[in-house]
């Protein structure tokens, strides 16, 4: 069987939504899963003869699921319903394949019909912890079947690698089989599988549209991941960190992998425990499992935890205490940190010289950590602002610089030309329509720099406009990070248009 590609599921309550994204599906898909199971209600007199057309119109095949609540389907069914569907419901004269869970046989459907449908699909689904005994679940649903599906659940990336390794199996047996590890955790499973030999892998039709936790969009496995054109031989990069669903990096450096032509791909790792990922897919001497894995940046909350596994650092990672960006050669472990130049390339742009220049920020983290050493190297006159003053204090001592506690929302930053916002308020989520200031405590300052980058325009942004106080935001910095990041992996020039455009796009 040659390699099918993208397989959209499409999971709908009524039968015009259903119809109407099916319709939709066919630009993207070489496959449709149809899950009839999200259906409220199976009217075959509306649905039959509207698939039949649609198939005519499709040049993959149509995938039927009817899945029972406890194996992950959306709802009750009895032994008799699912009897009813596949047997005498005459799906099979709509459809190409079916995908049947573990109990149940397609000898059941065939003693019927004759054969009923060209393949099926047996699948298994486990959506609390990866099961030890996914062998013997292997081999369970090996017979009878044209394609094998094994989706288990992913807490940390590292949950992930036991349904990946029976690839290597099934690659033996010579067996299609598609391994799914579901959760945010478990995404690089969906865009690697592919190349790793799975004969398709699972989209959603649109983000929003998940019908499994974890699933990416169809167009983003496409334009994005370029799934389809990864093999074996691809170079692996990607972000490592806990959150990483919001980070824009993967669609910043896939745009300049693809702008290159570069047989690479940068996925997200969302990793809890750093050091089993390190040792479980990074060490050379103590993997589990090799992608081909060249890279990775680092993020919330690893940047200084990463140092230790490292072979080497650069001096301004070493300067800084904390890395964002590693570099694998020959099994050896290159620490950088980009931030820092990232971070001081666009207030250089805006602000000019800056000796002398007296800059708070506002935060003590890793961020803070990479402003305040370049800011320094500047000939800047620092101050660091931060809610906890003990820490504040020891990280003002280590670089030599002031510190005090965060101000009040009645105190003034008169005394100062330029403030740093390096805590994560005003961010996406919980905290966005917090500020650490408002806008009568910057009034006469000359530049307010939001390290934020999503929502574009944060709140602090919009203070600081309020009392007339020019800005930047945290996309300069996104930004000129990413691209040096990507001249330390690829030693070409990053293609800044293109990472900018894909970026915007993303947050508008
Ligand atoms: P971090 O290491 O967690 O440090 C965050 C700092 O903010 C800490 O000092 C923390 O104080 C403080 N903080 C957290 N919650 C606070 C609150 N509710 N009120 C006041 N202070 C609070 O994070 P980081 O890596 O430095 O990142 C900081 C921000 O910069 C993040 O929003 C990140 O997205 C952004 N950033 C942007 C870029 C870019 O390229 N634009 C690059 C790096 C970081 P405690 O220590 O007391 O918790």
């Amino acid at each position: 069987m040659k390699k099918l590609g993208i397989c959209v599921s499409i999971c709908a309550k009524t039968a015009e939504e259903f119809i109407e994204s099916i319709k939709r599906a066919r630009s993207v898909a070489d496959v449709i899963e149809l899950r009839f199971d999200c259906l409220n209600e199976i009217k075959p007199e509306i649905l039959w003869s509207q698939i039949k057309q649609i198939r005519q119109n499709f040049n993959g095949k149509l995938l039927a699921t009817f899945r029972p609540l406890e194996q992950g389907g959306s709802r009750n069914l009895t032994p008799a319903e699912r009897e009813a569907f596949w047997i005498h419901s005459h799906v099979f004269e709509f459809v190409d394949w079916a995908d049947l869970e573990a109990d149940f046989s397609a000898e059941d459907i065939n003693k019927f019909w004759g054969k009923a449908f060209e393949k099926i699909i047996k699948s298994f689904h486990d959506f609390k912890t990866p099961p030890t005994n996914l062998d013997e679940i292997y081999n369970r649903i090996s017979a009878g079947s044209d394609l094998l599906k094994i989706a288990v659940r992913a807490d940390d990336v590292t949950d992930s690698i036991s349904v990946w390794k029976l690839l290597a199996r099934a690659k033996f047996d010579n067996k299609k089989l598609i391994p799914i590890a579901m959760g945010e955790a478990g995404k690089w499973t969906r865009i690697l599988s592919l190349a790793h030999g799975a004969p398709m892998t699972y989209a959603s039709l649109e983000t929003g549209k998940e019908t499994a936790s974890g699933q990416i969009a169809a167009q983003d496995l496409i334009q994005t991941y370029r799934v389809k054109e990864l093999n074996e031989q691809t170079e692996i990069y990607g972000v490592v960190g806990n959150p990483v669903s919001h980070s824009l990096s993967p669609f910043m450096h896939n745009a300049g992998f693809k702008f290159h032509n570069l047989n690479a791909v940068y996925i997200p790792f969302e990793v809890k425990d750093l050091d089993e990922f390190v040792m479980k897919f990074v060490r050379v001497e103590t993997r589990d499992v090799d992608i081909n894995l060249k890279g990775f940046s680092v993020t919330f909350p690893h940047k200084e935890a990463i140092v230790k596994h490292l072979d080497y650092l650069d001096e301004t990672a070493k300067a800084v205490g904390a890395v964002n960006t590693i570099k694998i050669e020959k099994g050896k472990l290159f620490g950088f940190n980009t931030d820092a130049e990232g971070f001081i390339v666009p207030l250089k742009n805006s602000y000019g010289d800056l000796r002398d220049a007296r800059v708070a920020i506002l935060g003590a983290g890793g961020a803070a950590r990479a402003a305040i050493y370049t800011l320094k190297n500047e000939g800047a006159d620092v101050t660091v602002f931060a809610r906890n003053l003990d820490k504040t204090k020891k990280l003002a001592e280590e670089f030599r610089v002031q510190s005090s506690k965060l101000k009040a929302k009645t105190e003034s930053y008169r005394d100062f030309d330029i403030i740093v916002n390096a805590t994560p308020l005003g961010t996406f989520g919980e905290f966005e329509n917090k500020t650490p200031l408002l806008a009568a405590q910057i009034e006469n300052i000359k530049l307010v720099y939001d390290l934020i980058y999503n929502p574009y325009e944060t709140r602090l942004i919009k203070e600081a406009q309020k009392a007339n106080v020019p800005t930047i935001g945290g996309l300069a910095m996104l930004l000129a990070q990413a691209t040096k990041q990507f001249e330390i992996w690829t030693g070409k020039e990053a293609p800044i248009k293109a990472m900018n455009a894909v970026v915007l796009k993303k947050l508008s």
